[in-house]
């Protein structure tokens, strides 16, 4: 444990990493905006102020470390590839200059290629992962992609996207301008309509930097289901709640093949869609702890995602059976907590889950703003139908909190 983590982020992700962090020894800097959620629960005066997209605030962090990761995707590759490659330059006491090694976990390549969309799709299908249907459309009218992909479609911001922040549904021609005006100084693409039975997710461990065997080298999370509304994950049950068990291990095997052909370690999250007949596609891919994954915080409580990305990073992670880190509990259901109408109309919220003997409040410390995750709970159950019983009433005022 004696090499330090440089983060760049430090939002809820980065405080919960922290969090794992703690407990194993291991340290970890910052670069976020001043008193971010990760740095309060991290104190330390070297945390760098800044942006996590300025190359010389990420230098500055360089400086301070010997491993680089990131909770978010969307950071500048250049410094990151330039660190990675070259070192980053320090200056002794006596004013002599040297590179120092700086490790980049996952490597800027995957980051690079994930954080836009439309490369990460064009990637996995050449690694001969199922994804959906998607297609530039420089050089191309909207009307003719609609021709081609069929109604409705998805219209997609390549980068710097979160949350449904960057997609648009165009359900029919008329909607083409609107769509056009809401993504506005966007670089788009159009993915065709998945008509998803369930979507699912996976968060996959990857301990090697190879991209050859992926058998070797990616280890599994149980798979979940993630319920979203507009856009914006708002439940996970683990299991899923209606989904057989070759559906399930076929998930895990198509998230693993996926991670697998990304290079660097860390941390994956993906999410699928479960088609109508069966077929599982890729939606997309977070190279980092991810939403999909909070309830291995209590469902899998020596193992979860952020301790496995620490470990992960830094060359610790053990070996699983059948490279599979199975939930420890019977079920686990987690709800995320949106911000409301006011700075107060979750409060209700956070008693009930309080009240829970078997729940967990997660607040990550951030204002509440409508509609901006704020925190999360977690109930653990014997049984999905108990951890589902133990929800339905949180479930309930979360819809009437709701922006
Ligand atoms: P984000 O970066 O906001 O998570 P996603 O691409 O995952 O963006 O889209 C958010 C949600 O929008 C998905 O979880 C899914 O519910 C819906 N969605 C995304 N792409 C499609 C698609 N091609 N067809 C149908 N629904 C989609
Ligand atoms: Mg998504």
């Amino acid at each position: 444990m004696e090499r330090k983590i440089g983060l760049l982020g430090g939002g809820q992700l980065g405080q919960m990493l922290c969090e794992a962090a703690n407990p194993l020894g291991a340290k970890i800097w910052v670069l976020d905006a001043a008193g971010s959620p990760a740095k309060q629960i991290n104190a330390r005066t070297s945390h760098v102020d800044g942006s996590f997209t300025d190359p010389e605030k990420i230098r500055e962090l360089a400086r301070q470390v010997d491993i680089l990761t990131v909770e978010i995707e969307h950071v500048d590759t250049y410094v990151l590839e330039e660190i990675a490659e070259r070192g980053v330059e320090v200056t002794a006491s006596d004013g002599s200059k040297r590179m120092k090694t700086v490790e980049v976990q996952p490597s800027w390549k995957t980051i690079r290629t994930i954080q836009d969309k439309y490369l990460q799709k064009d990637h996995l299908t050449q690694a001969g992962v199922e994804t959906a249907i998607s297609k530039a459309i420089e050089g191309t009218s909207l009307e003719a992609v609609g021709r081609e992909l069929g109604y409705p479609f998805m219209l997609k911001s390549r980068k710097d996207a979160y949350d449904g922040r960057g997609n648009y549904p165009v359900k029919s021609p008329a909607d083409i301008s609107d769509a056009l005006e809401a993504l506005a100084g966007k670089s788009l693409y159009a993915e065709k309509w998945a008509n998803f039975r369930l979507e699912l997710a996976v968060m996959v461990v990857k301990t090697d930097n190879d991209t050859s065997d992926c058998g070797k080298s990616t280890i599994a999370y149980s798979v979940v289901e993630t319920v979203h509304e507009d856009s914006v994950c708002k439940l996970v049950y683990a299991p899923p709640r209606d989904v057989s068990v070759l559906v399930q291990q076929q998930a895990q095997d198509l998230a693993r093949k996926a991670v697998g052909s990304f290079p660097g370690k860390g941390v994956f999250g993906v999410e699928l869609f479960l088609l109508p007949d069966g077929e599982l596609i890729v939606n997309e891919i977070a190279p980092r702890p991810h939403n999909s994954g909070h309830w291995t915080i209590e469902g899998c409580p020596t193992m979860s995602q952020f301790k496995s990305q620490l470990l992960a990073i830094l060359g610790l992670m053990p070996s699983f059976p059948n490279s599979t880190i199975p939930a420890m509990f019977p079920a686990t259901v987690m709800l995320n907590i949106l911000g409301g109408k006011t700075q107060e109309s979750h409060n209700k919220l956070m008693d009930m889950a309080i009240a829970i003997p078997t729940g967990a409040l997660h607040m990550y410390g951030k204002e509440s703003k409508p509609g901006r995750k704020i925190g999360h709970i977690t109930v653990v159950g014997s049984s999905l139908s108990e951890a589902e019983a133990l929800m339905a009433p949180l479930i309930t005022v979360a819809d009437d909190i709701r922006a």
